[in-house]
């Protein structure tokens, strides 16, 4: 029998398994499979955006790579070692949809708190802290935040210890589109040399973020490759505004509360937010119309 062994250096090739290997799966609730026959491994470090609508089985995926649900059947391990095992667990942490900050805190005390809890060290709370460029508001209560600073200490926290897998369910849903670039932005630097899964049902974002994807549809796989395989024909997005406005530059109509804009990719989308708030228009969200993975999921 091959001797499995964890210690080796976070991104190198040397071990003989692989960094999450997810082999057959079912899983799901009450005997109610969700995810059903999934398999995938995952060798490298890189950001893998976990794609798919509402309720296709992202959250569900995370939790069984956690070791909170036992799948049905197949195999789910974490650097060799069974989901379950405490050896796996120690290699991975996961950020739900929901903080567990105690509110009254201060931020650097929460982070110390956590600190204390994984091990980790007072030199890893200030990196986080360095890193979450948060400035004067590491002293301020949790509870004082706004949602987008939330969620940084809270995508901060998990990175105190340092683990070979970080599971990120939907970070940025329900955020302005500046919050959102700022999250990622995070992700991005907090990030190198790991396996991260992030969650996401916008490919607009997946594309920001990672090169990766895993595609989920009604709980099985539909992709494991590269972003950029996902094939889309026209993009087209929705921008609501802070006030309404009589005319909007180079919009084709309107939807709703969105002005609509018809571009070749989302690698417009900058350009055009440029060209936009030169104009003087206050950008409140910018989302797809037609999210392309629609294409997909047909
Ligand atoms: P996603 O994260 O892609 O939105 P989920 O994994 O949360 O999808 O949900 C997939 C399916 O599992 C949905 O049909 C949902 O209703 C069901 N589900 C999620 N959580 C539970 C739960 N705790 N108990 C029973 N069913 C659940």
């Amino acid at each position: 029998m091959v001797e499995k062994n964890y210690l080796y250096p976070i991104g190198s090739s040397s071990s003989l398994s692989p960094v999450v290997l997810f082999d057959s799966v079912s899983s799901g609730y009450s005997g109610r499979k969700v995810l059903e026959n999934v398999s995938f491994q995952i060798n490298e470090p890189a950001i893998y955006v976990v794609l798919g609508p509402n309720g296709a089985g992202k959250t569900t995926l995370f939790r069984t790579l956690a070791g909170i649900l036992k799948p049905y059947s197949g195999k789910v391990e974490i650097g060799g070692y069974p989901s379950e095992s405490q050896q796996a667990r120690e290699q991975l942490d996961y950020l739900t949809h929901i903080d567990g900050i105690p509110e009254g805190m201060s931020v650097v005390n929460a982070l110390r708190f956590y600190a204390n809890i994984v091990g980790a060290t007072e030199a890893d709370v200030n990196r986080v802290v360095d890193l979450l460029d948060l400035g004067d508001l590491s002293v301020k209560r949790f509870g004082q935040l706004s949602q987008g600073q939330k969620k940084r200490v809270s995508v901060g926290r998990i990175f105190l210890k340092e683990k070979r897998v970080y599971l990120l369910d939907e970070p940025t849903s329900n955020m302005d589109p500046k919050m959102a670039s700022e999250i990622r932005e995070l992700v991005l630097r907090l990030s190198k040399d790991k396996v991260i899964l992030y969650s996401s049902h916008n490919l607009f974002e997946a594309r920001e973020i990672g090169s990766k994807a895993i595609v989920i549809k009604n709980g099985k796989l539909a992709l494991f490759g590269n972003i950029s395989e996902i094939k889309t024909e026209k993009y087209r997005i929705g921008i609501r505004t802070l006030d309404m406005m009589d005319e909007m530059p180079y919009s084709s109509g309107k939807e709703g509360d969105y002005y609509l804009f018809e571009l070749q990719g989302p690698k417009e989308v900058p350009g055009l937010i440029a060209k936009l708030s030169e104009k003087g228009v206050q950008i409140r969200e910018v989302k797809e119309m037609q999210n392309p993975l629609e294409e997909l999921f047909k």
